[in-house]
């Protein structure tokens, strides 16, 4: 479980979360939605420490983080092995190979033997249809083929949630479909996501749970059938941007 309680983050005199207060259950996929600046990516941010709130608590399995307070090293690097975070560009070691890329911080963070983390990898390139890639540098990649890889590189730390902010939306739509293809299968194979889109057919689709943000604040949080099909005056605003 992963919980945010009373979650605030100010920017100079911008206010970009406003007491959130919500809870990830395992094995959900959680879509974010909202208009451009309502905080989604501060928000993703947050659930791995890589934004720091300015207050509120941070649970993750039984432990609790006090915000307010500074956060050790440890715990941080505890936090980001439990949440894996997946960027809009990622970024790649450009002189290691993609299996290079994917073992590294299995490796050297988690020091798995070097045969069982290449064994995982090679598993893990297939599941994203991948695997003739291995060999492969990073400027060798299309874009969606790295988006892929950065998935299945934040997966090979097995993390318990894997957080991806606009993980599409620097794509053409074939390699858009390619990557929201891999995400479907692990909505479907339990894996915890939480993700943010602009994509409003992945969503109803692929998520069990959708969180409208506006102006920092959760203004919808429900089913992705309630979110589309009884949508408040606000979101059938927001929907019909996309029509
Ligand atoms: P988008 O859809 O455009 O990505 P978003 O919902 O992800 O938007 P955030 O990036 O979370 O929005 O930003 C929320 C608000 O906080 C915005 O008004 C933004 O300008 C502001 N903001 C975000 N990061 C910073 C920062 N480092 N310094 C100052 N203001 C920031
Ligand atoms: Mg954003």
């Amino acid at each position: 479980m992963l919980k945010l309680e009373h979650i605030d983050k100010q920017y100079a005199e911008h206010h970009a979360l406003k007491d959130i207060n919500v809870t990830f259950n395992p094995h959900e996929t959680t879509v974010i939605v909202g208009p451009s600046g309502s905080g989604k990516s501060t928000l993703l941010r947050s659930l791995n420490l890589l934004e720091h709130p300015d207050s509120g608590l941070y649970t993750i399995d039984d432990r609790t983080i006090d915000l307010s307070q500074p956060v050790t090293t440890d715990t941080l690097l505890w936090v980001r092995r439990k949440t894996g975070m997946v960027f809009q560009q990622p970024r790649m070691f450009d002189h290691l190979t993609i299996l290079g890329n994917i073992i590294e911080a299995p490796v050297h963070v988690l020091k798995q033997k070097k045969a069982d983390a290449t064994k995982k990898a090679h598993e893990l390139l297939q599941a994203v249809d991948l695997d003739n890639t291995a060999d492969r540098y990073p400027y060798q990649l299309s874009g969606g083929q790295t988006q892929r890889v950065a998935i299945a590189r934040a997966l090979a730390m097995e993390p318990d949630y894997l957080l991806l902010d606009e993980p599409t939306s620097a794509l053409d739509p074939e390699l858009e479909a390619q990557v929201l293809r891999v995400l479907n299968g692990l909505a479907k194979e339990d894996q915890s996501m939480i993700i943010v889109t602009h994509n409003m057919e992945f969503a109803r689709e692929a998520a069990d749970r959708m969180l409208f943000l506006e102006d920092g604040e959760i203004v919808f949080d429900g089913t992705p059938a309630e979110f589309f099909s009884e949508p408040t005056d606000r979101i059938k605003h927001f929907l019909n941007a996309f029509k």
